[in-house]
C-alpha cells in the first residue's frame, strides 16, 4: 500500500509499505482526515532520535475502522472514531505506577509515526483499539475532532500543568495552534489576564477570540522587559512555553514569579546539549519557581473528554484550521505547508474520504 514516510533524514516522500496485520485487540483504520504537525517537521527535518527505514509519518487523524480484532468491544467496522496522537501502552508495567506518556522506555506514549507506523498511510494499526481510539458525538465535525487528538490536548496540558487559579496572570509563548489552545487552556483555568507572545496577524487575531487580555511581540523589543513593567515588576504566575528556540527557556524562568511561579513547557527544544537556566532569575537555585515539562495527555478518555467540550461548544478548535486541502495525495504540499509557515496559516488539515 501507499504511505508517506521518512525517508532519511531531511527527506520524506512516497514509499509502497507492508500493510498492517490485524491483532486481538486491535483495529485496522483507513484515514478519513489528517493533519501534519510540527512534530511530523520536526521529525523530518529536525534530527532527533533514529528512525526505522521508511517510518510512516503522520499522528493526528480521524479515521474509519476497517476491520476491528476478535477481542475489540466498543468498536466495529463502518465506524469513524478519532485517533489520539498520543497512544500509551495501557498494558505496560509503568502504567500502574501512572507514568502514562514513558511507561515503558521514555516517550512510549508518542508511538504513531515515531516507534511504529503513522496515519499517513492508506491504512494503519491500532494495537488497542478499546484503550486507544475515541467515539466521536454526532454533533462534533470531522475537522473539530482532528483538531482535538493532538492540538487541543497538548496546549490544554501546558495549561494544566500550569498551577493556574482565578485570578491569575498567565503568559503564553507562542501563538501557533498549540499555543492558541494554551490560551483557551489558561482563560478556561481561570487566568484573569492573558500576555500571548507572538506576532503574525492571524494568530494574533485568534489569540484575542480565544482569551487573550494582551498580545506582546518580539518585535516591540525584549519580551522579558515587556512583560515584568507590565506586571509592575513582579512577573507572571504562570508560564505556558509553546514555541521558541532554546532562549525561551531562559526568558520564561525570568518572567515568572518568585515563590509561587509555575514555568509550563510544552515545547520541542530541538537537537542535544543544554538549556540555559538563568542563575539570577533562578533565585541561584532558590527561587520557589516551578518548572514542569509535559509531552500532551492522550489515550481514549482524554480525547472524548475533550471532544465532550466541542459537543457542549466550551471550545471551538475548528477556527484553527486556516488551510483544506482534499486528496491523499495532498498529505506532501500539506507537511510543506506546515513546514514553511506562510503568513496566513494556523493550521492545514487533509480529507482524504
Ligand atoms: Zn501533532
Amino acid at each position: 500500500m501507499k504511505a508517506f514516510v521518512l525517508k532519511e533524514p531531511g527527506i520524506a516522500g512516497w514509499a509502497d509499505v507492508a500493510e498492517p496485520i490485524l491483532t486481538p485487540y486491535g483495529a485496522i483504520l483507513k484515514p478519513v482526515a489528517v493533519a501534519p504537525c510540527s512534530s511530523d517537521v520536526h521529525t523530518v527535518f529536525g534530527g532527533g532520535s533514529r528512525k526505522a527505514p521508511n517510518l510512516v509519518l503522520g499522528h493526528e487523524c480521524v479515521a474509519r475502522v476497517l476491520e476491528a480484532g476478535e477481542y475489540v468491544k466498543d468498536f466495529s467496522q463502518g465506524e469513524i472514531v478519532a485517533v489520539p496522537a498520543i497512544t500509551p501502552d495501557w498494558r505496560a508495567r509503568g502504567i500502574q505506577e501512572h507514568n502514562f506518556k514513558h511507561a515503558s522506555a521514555p516517550f512510549s506514549g508518542h508511538q504513531l509515526g515515531r516507534s511504529q507506523p503513522g496515519v499517513f498511510a492508506e491504512t494503519f494499526l491500532i494495537p488497542d483499539a478499546d484503550t486507544t481510539l475515541a467515539k466521536i458525538p454526532s454533533e462534533v465535525s470531522i475537522k473539530q475532532a482532528l483538531m482535538c487528538v493532538d492540538v487541543v490536548t497538548t496546549g490544554f496540558t501546558g495549561a494544566e500543568n500550569g498551577n493556574i487559579k482565578f485570578g491569575d496572570t498567565v503568559v503564553v509563548m507562542g501563538i501557533g495552534p498549540i499555543g492558541l489552545m494554551a490560551v483557551a487552556g489558561a482563560a478556561m483555568k481561570g487566568a484573569a489576564r492573558i500576555l500571548a507572545v507572538g506576532s503574525r496577524p492571524v494568530c494574533v487575531d485568534r489569540a484575542y477570540e480565544l482569551g487573550a487580555t494582551e498580545v506582546i511581540s518580539y518585535k516591540d523589543g525584549d519580551v522579558v522587559e515587556q512583560v515584568m513593567k507590565r506586571t509592575g515588576g513582579l512577573g507572571a504566575d504562570c508560564v505556558i512555553v509553546c514555541g521558541g528556540g532554546d532562549e525561551v527557556f531562559a526568558q520564561a524562568v525570568d518572567m515568572v514569579r518568585y515563590g509561587v511561579g509555575t514555568v509550563s513547557n510544552i515545547n520541542y527544544f530541538g537537537g542535544t546539549g543544554n538549556l540555559p537556566f538563568p542563575k539570577f532569575s533562578g533565585g541561584r537555585g532558590m527561587a520557589g519557581k516551578t518548572i514542569r515539562t509535559e509531552l500532551a495527555e492522550g489515550g481514549r478518555v482524554r480525547i472524548e473528554r475533550l471532544l465532550e467540550m466541542v459537543r457542549f461548544k466550551r471550545i471551538r478548535p475548528e477556527i484553527l484550521v486556516t488551510h483544506e486541502l482534499k486528496g491523499f495525495a495532498k498529505i506532501e504540499e500539506a507537511l510543506c505547508l506546515m513546514r514553511d509557515k506562510p503568513e496566513d496559516l494556523i493550521k492545514v488539515m487533509v480529507t482524504i474520504e
